[in-house]
């Protein structure tokens, strides 16, 4: 029955574009022989057709049109003029009858013809559209599949609607369409596996606030095995912008994370077996220096100590990638205690010594400022940025140092007169491994690591540092510091 009613309903044959000649040909014969059939041998009667007929075969050509298109409405047109023809030739209309039968007619076939054309046309429009929509459909659906991340859109119910294969394999299960999120990370509600965080997933935030979520990191179990996702999500929104669902990219970083975990304990193994010589060399090269400078012997002397500057930068390098590769695995501890910001800044100065001797380092008299920190870590980011201040700035140049008292914090700003900071490299400076000009300082290149330590240090001391600089026209490094309380 439902087969049959689907052969018949053109509403179901909409976007199929295999156009039937006989469907409409034997149509709309059949309702002729039958009106024939009706007339003759039910009624008796071979007048009996009247105008009824007329909506009969108008329902039929519309019909045939919608179904099968211009050539359906025009074959079912054909058969209908030819059957009033034949009507008026069988019946022997005569005279005026037959001249109002011919016009009849004629009037008829005009529209019969109109109907079948608009119709029919109509028909074709509505099916190129559907299957322009199906193949647009196909391609999206293959690019959909073939990501090599995972996708996964759920409606503004939080329920599945589609998901790609790729995020099957990702999790190791196949995502059920129709699922109904929970709280949490969807892909642990449907693995069933325990997620690292009891965050909310990007794709259920993105619902909630209608915003993107981007780069979110999380862990998950697959077959016992830990896996690392990055996260994002994005909404959908209609034209009102109104959230109708959201879409989230799944990548699993697994391999990434590993190799990261690999680099950072490769760097941090390698750097702790250079500390240990370097640490010798740097004791014989003190004491060959002293033997020297005791024997007289100038020429001598100034070789070892050059050799001892070198080793001083190399040990600075080493201890740099150590604090790196302590911040990365969050093994950078702090002992706190109270000291006076002021008395240290001074003393780091004092300490750069010779290096320092090459400018003009100013410290504005400054308050005492006591703080609960770190000392040696304090002392290690002031070194930093006053030696940045050194290495970026002209020879017999000034430094300025300021200690700022403020509510609750210390301020302290180191400015210089050197080459200065484009703005938009203002945040990226205090990234790991970032340097701005690769090549500009020869004398003393470092590897971008100095800011980032600093930055960790201060922040993890619940102060903020920035950098105030136009390219050009110096810098000046700030950073606060909570003031100890009484
Ligand atoms: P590096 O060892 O390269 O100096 P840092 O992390 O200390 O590493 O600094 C990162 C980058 O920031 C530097 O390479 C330099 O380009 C820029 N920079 C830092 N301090 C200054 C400064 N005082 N003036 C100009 N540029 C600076």
């Amino acid at each position: 029955m439902k087969r049959i009613f689907n052969f018949l309903s053109p509403i179901k044959h909409l976007g199929d574009k295999n156009y039937s000649i006989v469907f409409p040909l034997l149509g709309t014969l059949s309702a002729v022989i039958i009106l024939e059939f009706y007339a003759y041998i039910i009624l008796g009667e071979p007048e009996a057709i009247t105008t009824s007929a007329i909506f009969i075969f108008i329902s039929l050509i519309i019909y045939f049109s919608f179904r099968e298109g211009r050539r359906g409405g025009f074959i079912a047109s054909i058969i209908t003029i030819s059957y009033y023809l034949y009507i008026i030739a069988s019946r022997e209309y005569q005279g005026e009858r037959f001249v109002r039968g011919i016009e009849t007619t004629v009037i008829l076939a005009i529209i019969y013809f109109f109907l079948a054309a608009v119709i029919g046309w109509l028909k074709e429009v509505i099916d190129k559209l559907i299957e322009r929509e199906a193949n647009e459909k196909k391609r999206l659906e293959t690019i959909f599949q073939q990501l090599p991340v995972g996708v996964v859109i759920a409606d503004k119910n939080r329920k599945i609607v589609q998901a790609n294969n790729r995020l099957n394999e990702i999790i190791g299960v196949k995502v059920p369409i129709g699922f109904q999120l929970g709280e949490g990370l969807i892909v642990s509600s449907i693995s069933n596996g325990k997620p690292s965080t009891s965050d909310d997933d990007p794709l259920l935030q993105s619902l909630k606030t209608g915003k993107v979520v981007s780069n979110r990191e999380f862990t998950i179990t697959k077959n016992d095995h830990l896996v690392h996702l990055q996260v994002s999500a994005a909404p959908i929104k209609d034209r009102h912008n109104q959230t109708l669902a959201a879409a989230s990219i799944i990548s699993d970083i697994t391999e990434q994370k590993n190799l990261e975990i690999r680099k950072d304990d490769f760097v941090n193994m390698a750097s702790h077996e250079l500390k240990t010589p370097l640490t010798s060399l740097k004791l014989y090269t003190e004491v060959m220096h002293r033997r020297l400078t005791k024997k007289n012997d100038k020429q001598l002397a100034d070789i070892i100590k050059r050799a001892q500057d070198q080793l001083n930068r190399l040990q600075k390098l080493v201890d740099d990638l150590l604090d790196v590769s302590r911040i990365q695995t969050g093994k950078l501890t702090y002992t706190k205690e109270r000291f006076n910001l002021s008395e240290l800044v001074n003393e780091t100065v004092e300490v750069l010594g010779e290096t320092a001797n090459s400018h003009n380092i100013i410290i504005e008299k400054t308050p005492n400022l006591q703080v609960h920190a770190d000392r040696f870590r304090i002392y290690q980011v002031v070194t930093n940025l006053i030696t940045n201040a050194i290495k970026y700035s002209p020879s017999n140049s000034e430094i300025r140092i300021q200690l700022i008292k403020n509510d609750s914090h210390a301020l302290v700003r180191i400015t210089d007169q050197g080459i200065g900071i484009p703005k938009e490299e203002h945040d990226k400076i205090f990234e790991r491994l970032y340097q701005v000009f690769k090549t500009a300082d020869k004398k003393s290149p470092g590897f971008g690591m100095g800011l980032f330590i600093s930055k960790e240090i201060i922040e993890r001391h619940k102060g903020k540092i920035w950098v105030e600089s136009k390219l050009n026209e110096g810098s000046t490094f700030c950073f606060t510091l909570p003031l100890a309380k009484r």
